[in-house]
Formats: structure tokens, sequence, C-alpha cells
């Protein structure tokens, strides 16, 4: 048996670190909001290079707020790609406007950047690119389209804690940035958690009002805001997590490297590609099986045999809730193609390297039996 995510062995190379914070927290009964969450967001902005990070309660709330902070709202066109997690079109949706997607560029599955400009119209107000799993989008282009046409850039970095392009921390780029904090991400608490961050001291200030109940002083709502917090417990523990970063980074790299070395004689998988740009951050493991292999039939050997594995992402624009939007089957070829062949592999700190051999052994026998069938 080998899960999709073991975190117990994260926790446990930390624990005294993270048992000390718990304590900490309770002893000083401030739950919301106090000085670890303060001390998070020093700490957190300084690891992403810019001036400010703003805690807040998920990746979506600072999705969500990044967009209002902006001026998103009703009328308004914000554009991303259908190949992500579904938090980063439904927050658009949460801001009023509407999602317009484009598709990803077929070797890093990111926003393709030639198929960005034909989607601006005068409706349009922003841009998410997304950073996936843990490889950075190519912003220069994408930075440089926005400049041209006054458009704000959203990064959904929160899938790349840590992830570089061309030697600048994803999230640092565009005007705004979005990390979670969930319990499976790169640098995740053990609990719900996100940030916002900003060099713009007005989008920093607009999004700390924003997230308490549009409070600039107790009592004194002057926007409407939400309740979109973050606890000190998640603080306390991003801050233990982020001391260990860099070799919590490492540890992936290097059972990322296991799987590239025993994959690489299986010529029916494509290994995931590092771009030029990229310094990666390993966030998921995910490979491509060639055309004309079932995708399904070897997920479900790999099931029999224990092996937890996942279709990684599913094409959002073909999800019921999303299809509103008025897209459909043959709108995003490169996204629905990728979608169809992908598989994420059992990926956390913790995976040893004969648990990898044992996760390629069982790919083997299932594209095998996947061929024959
Ligand atoms: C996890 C994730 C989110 C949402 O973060 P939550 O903390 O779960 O709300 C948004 N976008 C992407 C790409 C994600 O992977």
């Amino acid at each position: 048996m080998i899960p999709y995510l073991d975190l117990r062995a994260q926790y446990q190379s930390i624990k005294p670190e993270v048992d000390t914070a718990i304590a900490r927290v309770l002893d000083s009964t401030q739950f919301v909001l106090g000085d670890a969450v303060a001390g998070f967001e020093r700490a957190f902005a300084d690891y992403c290079g810019v001036g400010e990070a703003i805690g807040v309660n998920s990746g979506t709330s600072a999705l969500h707020l990044s967009l209002l902070a902006a001026g998103v709202g009703p009328g308004d066109e914000v554009i991303t790609v259908p190949f992500t997690f579904v938090a980063t079109v439904s927050a658009i949706g949460y801001a009023g406007a509407r999602a317009v997607l484009v598709d990803i560029e077929p070797d890093y599955f990111t926003m393709d950047p030639r198929k960005l400009e034909a989607a601006i119209t005068p409706r349009t107000k922003a841009i998410i690119p997304v950073h996936l799993y843990g490889q950075s989008a190519d912003m220069d282009p994408i930075l440089a389209i926005a400049r041209k046409h006054g458009l704000t850039v959203i990064e959904d970095a929160c899938q790349a804690h840590g992830a570089e392009y061309r030697g600048r921390r994803c999230g640092s780029m565009g005007e705004l940035g979005c990390f979670s904090f969930y319990p499976g991400k790169n640098l995740g608490a053990y609990g719900e958690g996100g940030a916002v961050v900003t060099s713009d001291p007005t989008l920093a200030r607009r999004i700390r009002v924003l997230r308490s109940w549009g409070e600039e002083k107790r009592y004194e709502h002057t926007v409407k805001g939400f309740n979109y917090r973050m606890d000190e417990l998640s603080a306390a523990l991003g801050v233990a997590q982020m001391r260990r970063a860099d070799e919590l980074l490492a540890r992936r790299a290097q059972v990322a490297r296991w799987y590239d070395d025993a994959l690489a004689p299986l010529e029916e998988v494509e290994r995931p590609q590092a771009a030029a740009w990229a310094r990666v951050a390993w966030f998921v493991y995910v490979i491509r099986v060639r055309r004309g292999i079932d995708r399904n039939a070897i997920m479900a050997h790999l099931a029999a045999r224990g092996i937890a594995a996942k279709p990684y992402f599913p094409a959002i624009h073909l999800q019921p809730h999303i299809r509103t939007l008025g897209y459909g089957p043959g709108d995003f070829p490169v996204t629905e193609d990728v979608s169809a062949r992908t598989i994420a592999l059992p990926f956390f700190n913790a995976l040893t390297r004969g648990q990898v051999h044992e996760v390629v052994q069982a790919l083997k026998e299932a594209i095998h039996a996947g061929i024959k069938a």
C-alpha cells in the first residue's frame, strides 16, 4: 500500500517545533490575527522577496480578495486557464466577474502566452496565470502583454511556494500573488490557511481591510468585507514549516529525481519537464502517458495494487458548474488532451526510494496489461 500523500513523517520530523508552537498559541489565548500571524507575514514576505504578506484563511480567499483589491467586479472579465484547480475559476465568479479561459501550452501545462492577447477585450481587468505543479508559468511575455493593455496580474502560486522564474520567486512578479497553506501543499499548515503577497502598499492595505469585515478602524466598516482572517495556529505552524522550507523542498526534489531515473527506460510515459526559465519547487509528480494508452485502465491497475494515484487535473471548463460559462468540449484542445493523459503519482517528502521503485514496477505492469487489452 502506498498512499498518495502521507504527512505523518513530515510532522514527526518537525514535531518538537510544532508542539511548542501550538502550546505557545494556546497559552497566549490569542487565537486570531495575533503575534503568530504578524510573525508569519514578515517571514513569508521575506521568503517571497516582496514588501508585504497578508495572512488569510485559504488560497481561495487570497484569490478572491486579490481580485477585489484590484478593483475587479461585475461586468469585468478575468483571464485564466482551464487546467487548474477549480478555485482559480470560482474565485473570479465570487468577485462577480466572468472567467475567460485560454489554453495551456503542451510541454509545461501553464498558460500559453501566444493565446493570451486574443482573449483580451475592453472588459478585461486582470490575468491570473497559474504556476502549476511547482513550476512557474512563462511570466515575461504574460507581464509584457498585461503592461501593454493596462491589466493587473494576479499570480496563483498556490502550488508554487519557493518556485522561481528566471531567479524571481513565484508570487513576486505580478501586482499580487496568492498562496495556500492547505496541508498537502508544499508549505502546508495543519489546517486551512493562505496569504496574499504584494509590494504595493495600497493593495496590501485594501486586503487587510477586506479580510476582516472591511474595518479601517474597529467598528468602522468602510467597505463590504469578509471574515477571511488567518488563525494563530495555522500561522505558527506555517512559521515552523518555513524554517525547514529549503530542506523540505530539497527532499521533494530528491524524490522527483528517483522517479525520473526509474521512469527513464519506460518510453510509454513522459516525465515532467522543467522549462528553461524554471526552478521547480516539486509539489506533485505528474506523468503523461503516450497517446493511445488507456490512462484510466492504468489507474485502475495501480489502485488494485494499493497504489494511490490521481487523474490530475480534470479539464475545469468541462465541470458541470463551470459549463455555465458556455464552454464545451473542443474549446481547449491542449487542456483536454493533457487532462486525459496525466497521472499524479504518490508524492510526499517521506516517500522512499523503494516505494518509488514499487510504484514504477506497478506502472510497468499496468502499461503492459493496458497495451494488451
Ligand atoms: C489549492 C489551490 C487553490 C486553493 O487553495 P485553498 O487553500 O484550498 O483554498 C487555488 N489554486 C490552486 C492552483 C490550488 O492548487
